[in-house]
């Protein structure tokens, strides 16, 4: 390109560059993309957008500008290629949400963003993965508040926006009484392909066009269509496609329905419905994520019989029989996603070794399944970790810092003291400009203060409000005159979820008292724009769930990496990784009454930060944070470096839970 760049050059240039979600995990292409002129205030637009959108005078700066051009030309060079993939060696990846980036808004929470960073780290490593989904055409909500209140707007998407190209395939599925036809759209996600299912075709009357309209919205039965298109209808989609997958991974249970259509086919081919049971283990492996039997996807009997008596035919027996696949001893007549899955899978797995426990016992007494064990969750590193400590590890640690060697996290000490406090005043910085630009107003937050974030779902066992059970010693650490601590919060309620709620508006409540006004604040519009910054921006991740109902977590690992440090009930990840130095524990109480529970975990939580944490980071009164503060830092790199990162997760899978023969 360079001095001869024409339009039309630069235009397929950049449309190719975002065509790849690639780019949002490379600093460079980030920086190109920062660079086109920003078509509307927010800049959440995708880039596919966002080209579409310049004018003239746009496209004569750009081209104009050589800085500009040649980044494009080293991003176009850089784009990843789909990987080729051979069937015998081929897992498809099924999930109910896909968190890639916050410009695809087809995710919830944690277990979406898994999702996305498993796609990603597969990429990394080039294990032959590709992923199923639903295209939500109205994705998830988006979050405002109103007089304190989450209110919650919907907005259409176009999938001709976010760099989604349609496939040739058209899946038909019978769901009750008639037949529905969805359409198959892909993304690309480094070397892995992403495949979204949508209904929403004219050729459907209206509800089934609805079958994909959103996330995690709508009745049972709604529920049901959506997974039976997920399961059955995802399977349906790739063999369309041209893919035989070796294996079938399901992330939670949502998709279990695929495993309808291979036992059709065995049952087909002359086997027994318990023989087909047997034989389609092989192929399908099973991730567990919740430990609370009330999260569990089920299904009321009359709603199976409606939508799977057609299956019951093909398997030649009666409903009660298939039925039973779903039963979870001692529950009650529902049939329940998770016991399915467990019969029909070869392996099994919680997400942290707590979680492996907790699993094995909610679940040993489903007949015939496998030993459940555990994987813990990982993070993408490049998508989390802010482009200047990138730079750093880049530099220090080497370009392939994110792969999971100790020996790398090792040289963190060639990082400098006066490197790390620019990194996280950067960080800091980028964060209150976000917290003011989703607020609309100056925050008043400071960035010499010892800043503690939260940020997550508000699922009620999650305690976002832990921290108000004592409001006057709360108010006592905020406005501490000699070391002040201030709280930065974000996180959404789901639309259905009553406590959740108020447990929102009681934390925007506390936000708003003139007492603590600036020191805590809560950040609105919740995605994974809003968490990446403060991820990067604050000193602390605080994380007080009810142990043990945090199956893994991931917030803190990202926060980890960027050299947050954790301070965490003993709950999922941390549970296995909290070695007495890298971050703090917050102790669990014993109490039976969840009241005093909470007062007294919330005691410990206010007496730790008092007596420890503070006077770490103020130290004797130098610079913020102390040497003392970023030697705890750098051993926390050492020690959850090596082992957050998705790269570590996607290495066990392969090699514990996929065994897929390694024929490259
Ligand atoms: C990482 C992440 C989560 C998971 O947070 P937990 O603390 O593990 O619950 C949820 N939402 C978003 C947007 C995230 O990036």
């Amino acid at each position: 390109m360079q001095e001869t760049t024409t339009r039309y050059e630069l235009e397929s240039a950049l449309l190719q560059v975002a065509g790849n979600y690639a780019w949002t995990w490379d600093t460079r292409a980030r920086e190109l993309f920062r660079r086109i002129p920003a078509m509307n205030g927010e800049a959440a637009l995708h880039p596919a957008e966002r080209i579409k959108l310049l004018d003239e005078d746009d496209w004569a700066g750009l081209i104009a500008d050589s800085e500009f051009t040649e980044l494009a030309r080293e991003a176009q060079a850089k784009i990843p290629q789909p990987l080729p993939l051979r069937d015998e060696e081929t897992v498809a990846y099924f999930s109910p949400e896909f968190g890639v980036s916050e410009m695809l808004p087809q995710y919830s929470g944690g277990l979406g963003v898994l999702a996305g960073d498993h796609l990603k780290a597969a990429s990394d490593l080039r294990i032959p993965l590709l992923g199923v989904g639903l295209f939500y055409r109205d994705g998830f909500f988006r979050q405002a508040l109103e007089a304190g209140h989450q209110r919650e707007r919907y907005e259409t998407n176009n999938p001709r926006f976010l760099a989604l190209t349609a496939t040739p395939a058209r899946v038909e599925l019978e769901l009750a009484d008639r037949i529905v036809t969805a359409r198959v759209w892909q993304a690309n996600v480094g070397t892995t392909r992403l495949f979204l299912l949508d209904t929403d075709l004219e050729i459907n009357d209206e509800r089934g066009r609805r079958v994909s309209d959103r996330l995690y919205s709508g009745d049972r039965e709604h529920r049901m269509r959506q997974e039976l298109l997920m399961g059955v209808g995802g399977i349906r989609a790739i063999r369309q496609l041209g893919y035989e997958p070796a294996k079938f991974h399901l992330n939670e249970g949502h998709a279990g329905f695929l495993a309808l259509e291979l036992l059709a086919e065995e049952v087909a081919g002359g086997l027994s419905l318990q023989e087909a049971v047997a034989k389609i283990r092989q192929r399908i492996v099973f991730t567990t994520h919740t430990p609370v039997p009330a999260g569990i996807d089920r299904f009321a009997p009359e709603l199976m019989r409606k939508y799977l008596g057609v299956w019951a035919d093909r398997f030649s027996v009666d409903m009660d029989e298939l039925l039973q696949l779903g039963i979870l001893p001692g529950s009650d007549d529902h049939f329940n996603m998770a016991a399915f899955c467990i019969r029909v899978a070869g392996r099994c797995n919680g997400v942290s070794r707590l979680h492996g426990e907790v699993s094995r016992s909610m679940f040993q007494d489903v007949p015939g399944g496998p030993e459940i064990t555990s994987v813990t969750n990982g993070v993408h590193a490049r998508t989390w970790v802010t482009p200047q400590l990138q730079e750093a590890f880049e530099d220090k640690l080497g370009p392939e810092w994110y792969l999971p060697d100790p020996a790398t996290w090792a040289k963190v000490d060639d990082i400098s003291n006066e490197e790390i406090r620019s990194a996280m005043r950067q960080g800091s910085d980028r964060m209150i400009q976000m917290a003011d630009r989703q607020i609309g107003e100056q925050t008043g937050l400071d960035p010499n203060i010892l800043t503690v974030g939260f940020a997550r779902r508000f699922a009620t066992y999650k305690r976002a409000d832990l921290l108000l059970r004592d409001r006057d010693r709360l108010l006592e650490l905020i406005n501490d005159p000699d070391r002040p601590i201030q709280f930065v919060f974000a996180g959404k309620a789901h639309p259905a979820d009553e406590p959740g709620k108020a447990i929102l508006r009681n934390v925007v409540e506390f936000a708003n008292d003139p007492a603590a006004r600036g020191r805590f604040v809560f950040v609105p519009g919740y995605n994974m724009a809003v968490s990446r910054a403060m991820y990067a921006g604050c000193n602390v991740w605080l994380n007080n769930p009810i142990r043990p109902r945090e199956a893994s977590g991931t917030s803190g690992e990202k926060a980890a990496l960027n050299g947050v440090l954790n301070f965490s009930i003993l709950d999922g990840w941390w549970d296995e990784c909290f070695d007495g130095e890298n971050g703090w524990a917050i102790p669990s109480s014993a109490a039976e009454d969840s009241g005093q529970r909470d007062w007294e975990e919330a005691h410990s939580l206010y007496d730790i930060l008092a007596t420890e944490i503070a006077p770490l980071y103020y130290g004797d009164g130098g610079e913020n944070p102390s040497d003392e503060w970023l030697a705890k830092v750098r051993h926390n790199w050492k020690t959850l470096g090596p082992f957050v990162t998705a790269s570590r997760m996607l290495q066990e899978y392969a090699e514990r839970i996929y065994q897929i023969p390694p024929s490259r």
